[in-house]
Order: C-alpha cells, then sequence, then structure tokens
C-alpha cells in the first residue's frame, strides 16, 4: 500500500477540478495549508477553488494567493474536495457540510482524535501543523517550496508551534523551516508580516478580556473571557481574539490557560492551552470538542458563569487539582 501522500500526489495528478476548505475561523495553518495547497495545484496547472465561510481573515491579507479567497461556496462542479486542518467535519460551517456527504473527499489533518469523515483519509497526529504535509506532498508532486508557496508553509507551520516554542515543535519541521530559509524565505520579513497584524481595536478588545481574568485552583489554572459586548463595544471579532489563552498560559504557576468567548448565538467557545504531559484534549472532549493535548478547544451552550464551573470540574479533574 503507498503511502498516504503517494495516494493523495497520485489523487491529484489523475484528477482536475478541486475545492480547497478548511475550518471557519481559521487560524495561521488552516489558512497556510489552504493557500499552499492552492500554490501547489496551480503550478500542476489544475483548476480548483478556494473556499473558507469566514473568509479571508484581514490579518493575511499579505499572502499572494494562487486564486481569489471565496466565503460562498464556490466549486459546485468541483470533482474532489479537500478538507484540511478540520478535527471534525461541522467545522467547515453549514453551507460546505451539506453537499460533503454527496461527494469525494479527502481529510488532511493532524488532530487527535480525527474520526476519519472523508472518502480519503490523511491523518497523522505526528505533523505538527497541515502545512508540514502540503510541504511532504509539495515534494512528492515535484513543486519547489519557493515564492509564495513557502511563505504559506511557513504561515502555518509557525503559528502552529507557537512560532517554534511549543512542544510539537521536533526536528523535523525545525528542518523544514531550515530548507524554506534555504530555499530564499526571509524569516524576519515573513515572521513581521505575519506577527505585526494587531489593530487598535484588538488592543483594546485585549485589555477588556485581561481585565477579566480569574485564577483557580491556587493559581493553577487562569481563565478569561470575550462577551459579544465587549466585541461589538471595540469594534472587534472572534478573529481578534486568538491568542489571547497563550497569554493567559505565561502567568507564572499556571499549568493551564482558559478562554471563552461568546458566540453570535450565545454559546461559549472555548479554548484551552497546556504543557507537557497536562492533557486538556479529553477536557474538549467531554464537551464535544477536540484539539491536541496541550490546544484544544470546544463549544458550550450555557451561561457564561455555567460553562466557566462546568469546565473548571473538568479541568480539575483531568489535571489531578480535586
Ligand atoms: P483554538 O482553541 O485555538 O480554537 O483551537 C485549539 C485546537 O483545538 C485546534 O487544534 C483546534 O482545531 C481544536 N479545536 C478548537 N475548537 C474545536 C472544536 O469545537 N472541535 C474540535 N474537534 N476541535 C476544536
Ligand atoms: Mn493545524
Amino acid at each position: 500500500m503507498p503511502s498516504p501522500v503517494k495516494q493523495i500526489a497520485d489523487l491529484i495528478r489523475r484528477t482536475d477540478h478541486f475545492l480547497v476548505a478548511s475550518h471557519a475561523n481559521p487560524d495561521g495553518d488552516a489558512i497556510g495549508s489552504t493557500v499552499a495547497l492552492g500554490h501547489i495545484l496551480a503550478a500542476l496547472g489544475k483548476d480548483f477553488c478556494l473556499y473558507n465561510i469566514s473568509g479571508l481573515p484581514s490579518q493575511f491579507d499579505w499572502l499572494t494567493l494562487p486564486a481569489p479567497f471565496h466565503d460562498c461556496l464556490c466549486g459546485a462542479e468541483a470533482n474532489w474536495i479537500f478538507v484540511l486542518d478540520c478535527g471534525s467535519e461541522h467545522r467547515v460551517g453549514p453551507e460546505l457540510h451539506q453537499i460533503m456527504a454527496s461527494r469525494p473527499m479527502a481529510n488532511v489533518d493532524h488532530h487527535l482524535g480525527n474520526p476519519n469523515f472523508g472518502q480519503f483519509n490523511w491523518v497523522d497526529e505526528s505533523y505538527p501543523a497541515v502545512a508540514a504535509m502540503m510541504a511532504d506532498l509539495a515534494d512528492e508532486l515535484g513543486v519547489p517550496l519557493t515564492g509564495p508557496l513557502a511563505e504559506a508553509v511557513y504561515l502555518g507551520i509557525a503559528t502552529d508551534t507557537g512560532f517554534f516554542t511549543f512542544d510539537n515543535t521536533d526536528p523535523r519541521v525545525m528542518e523544514l523551516a531550515a530548507r524554506l530559509i534555504r530555499l530564499g524565505l526571509k524569516p524576519g520579513a515573513v515572521n513581521a508580516k505575519i506577527r505585526n497584524q494587531w489593530t487598535v481595536d484588538r488592543f483594546r478588545l485585549w485589555a477588556v478580556s485581561f481585565a477579566t481574568l480569574e485564577m483557580f485552583y491556587g493559581g493553577r489554572v487562569a481563565v478569561a473571557h470575550v462577551t459579544r459586548e465587549m466585541m461589538a463595544k471595540t469594534g472587534t471579532s472572534a478573529a481578534d481574539c486568538e491568542e489571547i489563552v497563550n497569554f493567559l498560559r505565561r502567568l507564572r504557576g499556571t499549568r493551564a490557560a482558559v478562554i471563552l468567548r461568546e458566540e453570535p448565538d450565545g454559546a461559549f467557545k472555548f479554548s484551552l492551552r497546556s504543557t507537557g504531559t497536562d492533557n486538556v484534549q479529553t477536557v474538549a472532549a467531554r464537551f464535544d470538542g477536540g484539539g491536541h493535548r496541550n490546544a484544544a478547544g470546544g463549544t458550550i451552550a450555557d451561561s457564561l458563569e455555567s460553562a466557566k464551573k462546568r469546565l473548571m470540574q473538568a479541568l480539575g479533574e483531568a489535571l489531578g487539582l480535586v
């Protein structure tokens, strides 16, 4: 049996017309891997369309795109749908999810507990980012890792490893980064493009969110929240909440950090962060969420106070704090 990357490469060689999609509220790896696959398909002369239900967040507008990014379902006649970086199929959003069952779909992902929802599944938790899987695919297809493709790959691997600081930073991803640099990528310039994208509005939102900080279990768990009202008042959106939780984790003595963000329907999207053997994926899974051992999330349809309480109970049990 050929390896999954060889099978995907074969599939791409013998097919045309692809729809490439990733999860709602896309992060750097979701966008990086989508754009990277687009560049690979473009280099091979394939027909494809790039879709995300949230569109392309403005913080990524420096990327050189291989094709326009659609926030309305495109590629209605696509022969294959590529779903990237989605631990579960509903994360693509309802629009695409509705038609997914009737189409051949390739599920390319690195999340723990991905249920292999595609007709074809390349799910490998040993990859720190789906963008790194795209780099292997480019190698397999003979597409050089240079220019905008290299920048898209770098975006995914840098953001999903916390700029090479999380436990998933392994020799393989450092070697990939080194190879991109050898092939001409300018790390200083690209990192500046990735990181220096903050608006004053976002700064103000972080200030009010940090002000909600609460410490539980004698300082071992840090929790903050963002409400719809806070976002409305500061003129911000869900994308501006990304990363807040990573900063909570920086508080000395914490083992886990939690942010709860109110969704348009009033439910609370939560994000969990930990380090080392402290597993927060199991906590997220208890609320039908998922993710990785040290970074996981999900949604709780409940009041803020009750959602917080339930999460604290589950976290306390998982970390042996109760
Ligand atoms: P974040 O907390 O930054 O949104 O996500 C952290 C990790 O958990 C990511 O790998 C993300 O894909 C995963 N994750 C976040 N929310 C959900 C969810 O509702 N369901 C699943 N299965 N995974 C999630
Ligand atoms: Mn990812």
